[in-house]
């Protein structure tokens, strides 16, 4: 039976672009736009009203979703709820820039049903915050908290980013002070990386920018880890750590093979056999809704093996990590176990510390 347990919903305005970002955004402020956009986002859904839902995770991502008046976002969850079934407790993320949201608009999205907020911090450290490009400062970041708590979404994620250029370790550990010293749910940390086609990408490439090399953003890994481990947030996934109960279902959605519908300009979808994914023109994908098309620009049918190897490598992200079944070089497992990449608990493969650290070329030698 195909079920679709969990939806994405693409907004990709954001008020600057950050030179390292390579997520489909653009710079728009125009409430005009932002209506249009949500109406085809509502067109798109209706596309797919004919398949089987059972929604349990909603995830507003992008870009950044609250640069949208609070009422767009509303008047989405109250269409999907009408429209789809969607389960009682469905947990409903919104990714938000510290500058945006305060008290009135996040009550407001809370009274709609928002009950996870995602907040694009990076860092508390002004002088690394001006250095990646963001547009806020830590005081609106605190702000946020505050302000999210005070209306009732307890349910909080801070990202955060390592290894940028001139980032010491004692950055790095005032950070982690700042970050569990607030009362937040989950925290995700990201290595800083140069995607080609970014401007961080042009300037690593012409040595205007230094990124840490890999003994130090492995030593950063490592401290992130430990510090979060001993302050009760549990990394449940390469990136994510998150107090008891707190993991953010949406994505353990992704990585544990479920099927999902993406909507919006470059949003992807998995469902039964199939994986496709939209247009990034936001132009094109308004104007093709508009005529009642799918915004669909690539589509690719999943054979059995590809299945597998996709559960490798999404499966071994997660400290849960994989079935034992799913690998066929048993002795390669042993000997990987011997080097201390890896463990076998409750016939389950999982890498360690050590093994995250190599996780591609694991994902090579197991598959
Ligand atoms: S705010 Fe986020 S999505 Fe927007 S440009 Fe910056 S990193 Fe990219």
């Amino acid at each position: 039976m195909i079920k679709i347990t969990s939806l994405y919903i693409h907004i990709p305005f954001c008020s600057i672009k950050c030179p390292y970002c390579d997520f489909t955004s653009i710079v728009l402020l125009n409430e005009n736009i932002y209506s249009k956009y949500t109406n085809a986002l509502k067109k798109e859904l209706e596309l797919y009203k004919n398949l089987d839902f059972e929604i349990e995770t909603i995830y507003f991502g992008g870009g950044t979703p609250s640069l949208l008046p609070p009422h767009l976002i509303g008047e989405f969850i109250v269409f999907i709820e009408e429209n789809f079934k969607t389960f009682k407790n469905v947990e409903i993320t919104i990714e938000a820039n510290p500058n945006t949201y305060r008290y009135k608009e996040l009550r407001e999205i809370k009274e709609y049903g928002v009950n996870r907020l995602s907040v694009g911090n990076q860092t508390f450290n002004r002088k690394l915050l001006k250095s990646l490009g963001r547009d806020h400062n830590p005081e609106s970041t605190l702000q946020m908290v505050e302000d999210a708590l005070k209306a009732g979404i307890e349910n909080i994620n801070l990202d955060l980013i390592y290894g940028i250029q001139g980032q010491t370790l004692k950055d790095l550990e005032y950070d982690l002070e700042i970050y569990t010293s607030l009362p937040i749910k989950h925290i995700s940390a990201y290595m800083l990386t140069a995607y080609e086609g970014t401007p961080l990408g042009k300037l690593v490439q012409n040595n205007q920018y230094n990124l840490p090399d890999e003994k130090i953003t492995t030593e950063m890994f490592y401290i992130i880890d430990e510090f979060l481990e001993n302050k009760k947030f549990y990394r449940y996934e390469l990136s994510n750590w998150a107090k008891k109960e707190y993991e953010c279902k949406h994505n353990l959605a992704y990585w544990t093979d479920k099927y999902f519908l993406g909507i919006g300009v470059s949003a992807w979808s998995y469902i039964g056999n199939k994986r496709f994914g939209n247009t990034k023109n936001i132009y094109e994908y308004m104007r093709k809704l508009e005529k009642g098309e799918k915004p669909i620009e690539f589509e690719e049918i999943l054979t059995e093996e590809d299945k597998r190897l996709e559960k490798i490598m999404l499966g071994l992200r997660l400290k849960e990590g994989i079935d034992l079944s799913l690998i066929k070089n048993k002795e390669v497992l042993k000997e990987l176990i011997k080097e201390d990449f890896g463990y076998i608990k409750e016939n389950k493969f999982s890498l360690t510390r050590k093994g995250l650290m190599v996780i591609n070329k694991i994902i090579e030698v197991l598959i």
